[in-house]
């Protein structure tokens, strides 16, 4: 892949911009300027490549869940992780409550819509919620290999003044009996970890470290690679939301995104990890001139998730 390339696909890709919007349901989001765009590529051998807006930091949102996903399977063990959240995608928008109602067994779909977040951070092990926070942050930065990531304050009080559709979702599963503990406190994890602040650079060392089977740059292996393979196959089948199909059709490698703009691309095949920032938004929550973006560099480099 060559600078000009990526430069090119940066300024190419600009004019999607204007088909989006921020997200605008957490106050803080909505006052990030819509017009950033940045992309970062990180290889298995440590190059990096960068183009835009890549020192920008901006809430990583959704895509905390793959790490916190990874952390509680570390913690719990695979069986225990899918006792408690389904593998298979739902069809419908990231923090919708219907199939939690319509499932006999009232269990999220799973790991990466909100509801299925939710109780992947109840599994987190520690003994207060700032502790088991404090274990999602420390792994954030190991696995990014980025020490200085840190919470945004204003993000995560932000979440937590309105997060009552997370709330619907959380004291719902509590009724039915499947979420164990206290709300707030498996909320306070969960609004938290979306409020990590993160550049596209950081973000394409996560992908970068799924797509190498869990291994860092360094060689350590921090995950079994099986853990790597699950976080990978339900970033391919759910990543997206309501737009996890077209999305793998349309750009041929796994994705997934936030409402702060960003999306990763773990792209096993070929020991890489791409990242993008972009926060003007689809309908579905997805960055649209991001997954232009996604979709330039996968044409270019030939990507193919099989
Ligand atoms: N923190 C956001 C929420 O809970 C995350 C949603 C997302 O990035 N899709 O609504």
């Amino acid at each position: 892949m060559k600078q000009d390339f990526l430069d090119d696909a940066v300024k190419r890709n600009r004019g999607l911009i204007s088909q989006g919007v921020v997200a605008t349901y957490i106050p803080e989001l909505a006052k990030v300027d819509k017009n950033y765009l940045g992309v970062t590529i990180a290889y298995a051998d440590g190059t990096i490549l960068s183009s835009g807006d890549t020192k920008i930091r901006f809430a990583i949102e959704s895509i905390s869940k793959t790490v916190v996903l990874a952390l509680a399977l570390l913690d719990n063990g695979e069986e225990e992780v899918f006792k408690h959240v389904h593998k298979e995608p739902s069809g419908d928008a990231f923090n919708s409550i219907k199939k939690l109602e319509t499932e006999p067994d009232h269990l999220p779909r799973n790991p990466f819509i909100n509801a299925g977040a939710i109780m992947t951070a109840s599994l987190i092990k520690g003994k207060d919620p700032v502790d088991k926070f404090n274990r999602v942050l420390e792994f954030m930065r190991l696995i990014s290999e980025d020490k200085t990531l840190e919470l945004g304050e204003d993000i995560y009080l932000s979440e937590k003044k309105t997060g009552d559709t997370n709330r619907g979702l959380a004291y719902y599963m509590k009724g039915q009996g499947v979420l164990t503990g206290e709300v707030e406190d498996i909320l306070d994890v969960y609004f938290k970890q979306c409020s990590i602040y993160v550049t596209t650079e950081s973000l394409a060392k996560i992908a970068l470290f799924f797509a190498n089977g869990g291994i860092l740059s360094t060689g350590e292996r921090i995950i079994p690679k099986k853990y790597a393979q699950i976080v990978n196959g339900l970033i391919a089948t759910c990543g997206m939301y309501d737009q996890s199909g077209e999305y793998l059709d349309n750009i041929g490698i796994p994705g997934k995104s936030g409402v702060g703009g960003g999306i990763i691309s773990p792209v096993s095949s070929k020991k890489l990890g791409v990242a993008v920032f972009g926060p003007a938004l689809d309908e579905q929550g997805n960055s649209v001139a991001g997954i232009g973006i996604m979709k330039d560099i996968s044409k270019e480099l030939d990507l193919d998730m099989f």
